[in-house]
């Protein structure tokens, strides 16, 4: 079987004046897409889609991706053209007029589709990456219905709010982002895919896991929903089965060895010092000097245990410039922190500082 079924007895009050419960289960699939030949939809997806519309019911499949496709490739010299102010590759659109237009996510930049490779003239320039306006256009021409799209753009006012709910009354077949991991009220679904539960492991970030558990975990108990099916390809990955399980506290434990190993937050402080320059060698000259004079201090003050290594972000150059960062993880990163703030007059060097940090990209 190409799937795992994890049951859970859920008790729901159902009046809170009186102690009457109703007792509901929760189904939670979850799907090992490598053993399943189509790229997307797993036959168990398919199956349960088609059921969900046969009974008039409503399905909500998450699409954790905007816009139509992640981006361009070349079929030849596999060149996949990035933003020309930062480094992330050009998404594209699908506009009303049924016109396609190249966006960057971070500075906002526009492009045309491109017919031929900047790189090596190829013709054959493909799109790849399924984004939220991709699936729905599918599912509408596979399953013959109409779909309402539920993300940031369509949802980021009351009147827009109330649009989408008029669409979703119309619709059994509504795609979204992770926006849904919060119920709409007066909306329920009957059944919630995840298409691809793997996309938040991609960041290398130590709260990686801890973000995709609660993507999935949220959604699960915030909706009144009975049937969720979640697509992966990391079956044994620990946010993603852990949320599978409902075991919250076992997904805490894992988090906080892992963390408690290798010395993150909350077990130890950690401080990030970073540096932009529109110039490279400017911004590696900087970040070289600094670096060494952390060293110096480090030795100095006698901190043993303070790791500081350089590194660049998970997004190198954005709006022109590009970023360097220094990491500094210890028991005593703020103590440390002091001494370096009087020592090295940082901010009027032109590093930003952050103390306290959530996240290392
Ligand atoms: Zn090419
Ligand atoms: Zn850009």
């Amino acid at each position: 079987m190409n799937y795992e079924h994890f049951k859970h007895k859920i008790s729901n009050t159902k009046n809170s004046s009186t102690t009457q419960t109703e007792n509901t289960q929760k189904n939670i699939f979850l799907v090992n897409m490598n053993k399943e030949e189509e790229w997307n939809y797993s036959e168990l997806v398919q199956k349960w889609i088609k059921k969900t519309l046969n009974n008039k019911w409503r399905v909500a499949i998450i699409v954790n991706k905007k816009g139509y496709s992640s981006g361009v490739i070349c079929k030849s010299c596999g060149t996949i053209p990035q933003c020309r102010n930062c480094s992330v590759s050009i998404s594209y659109h699908k506009l009303a007029s049924g016109e396609k237009i190249g966006l960057c996510h971070i500075c906002k930049s526009q492009y045309i589709l491109p017919s031929h490779c900047e790189s090596c003239n190829g013709d054959v320039v493909q799109e790849y990456g399924q984004g939220i306006q991709q699936v729905a256009e599918r599912c509408e021409q596979h399953f013959k219905t109409k779909t309402a799209i539920i993300e940031t753009k369509t949802a980021n006012s009351p009147k827009k709010i109330e649009k989408i709910k008029e669409a979703v009354n119309d619709c059994q077949i509504i795609v979204a982002t992770s926006l849904l991991n919060m119920p709409m009220q007066n909306i329920a679904f009957d059944l919630i895919v995840f298409l691809d539960a793997d996309i938040g492991l991609n960041i290398p970030d130590y709260n990686a896991n801890k973000h995709n558990f609660h993507f999935l975990y949220d959604t699960f108990i915030n909706h009144q929903t009975k049937n969720f099916i979640v697509q992966t390809r990391n079956p044994y990955q620990e946010s993603i089965r852990y949320a599978c399980k409902l075991d919250y506290q076992g997904f805490t434990t894992f988090d906080n060895v892992f963390k408690q190993q290798y010395n993150y937050p909350p077990f130890a402080d950690l401080a990030i010092i970073m540096y932009k320059d529109e110039i490279e060698q400017k911004l590696f000259n900087k970040v070289d000097t600094l670096y060494k004079e952390l060293l110096y201090l480090k030795e100095k003050y006698q901190m043993k245990d303070l790791e500081i290594y350089s590194t660049p972000p998970l997004i190198y150059k954005i709006f022109g410039k590009y970023r360097y960062n220094i990491i500094l993880k210890g028991q005593k990163t703020r103590d440390f922190m002091d001494i370096v703030y009087s020592k090295l007059n940082l901010q009027k060097k032109g590093f930003k500082i952050d103390r306290v940090a959530e996240s290392i990209v």
